[in-house]
């Protein structure tokens, strides 16, 4: 999968929800080629910072984008990789900062 093509279609239908990439083009870069190898290693885009057990139903809530960015972005203006920031940290309206895991610990292998 050629990464910049990934990089623009996903970068178009998330601002269109007011979520964006951050700002750190390296990182998200890097997290984008975490997620097409992913994507050939189990077939489905799991989570770069997290580790996917390869069975997709147990690895579900860690597709990208997880079942947690949604929370994270609204509390800490950020997904737990920094792939993705809110609408009010793009515009440096709050500060970054550590999001921590919200991963159910008996989810994780
Ligand atoms: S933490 Fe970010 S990069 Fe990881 S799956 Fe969730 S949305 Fe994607």
């Amino acid at each position: 999968m050629d990464i910049n093509k990934l990089y623009e279609m996903l970068k178009k239908t998330n601002e269109a929800k007011q979520i964006y990439f951050n700002k750190d083009r390296d990182l998200v870069f890097e997290l984008l080629e975490s997620l097409v190898l992913n994507k050939e290693r189990y077939g489905y885009m799991a989570c770069p910072c997290r580790l996917a057990c390869g069975d997709k139903d147990r690895d579900k809530d860690i597709i990208c984008p997880c079942d947690y960015r949604a929370p994270d972005l609204e509390e800490f203006g950020a997904c737990f990789c920094g792939l993705y920031i809110s609408q009010a940290l793009n515009d440096n309206k709050i500060q970054s900062e550590y999001v921590p895991e919200r991963r159910p610990p008996e989810k994780i292998f």
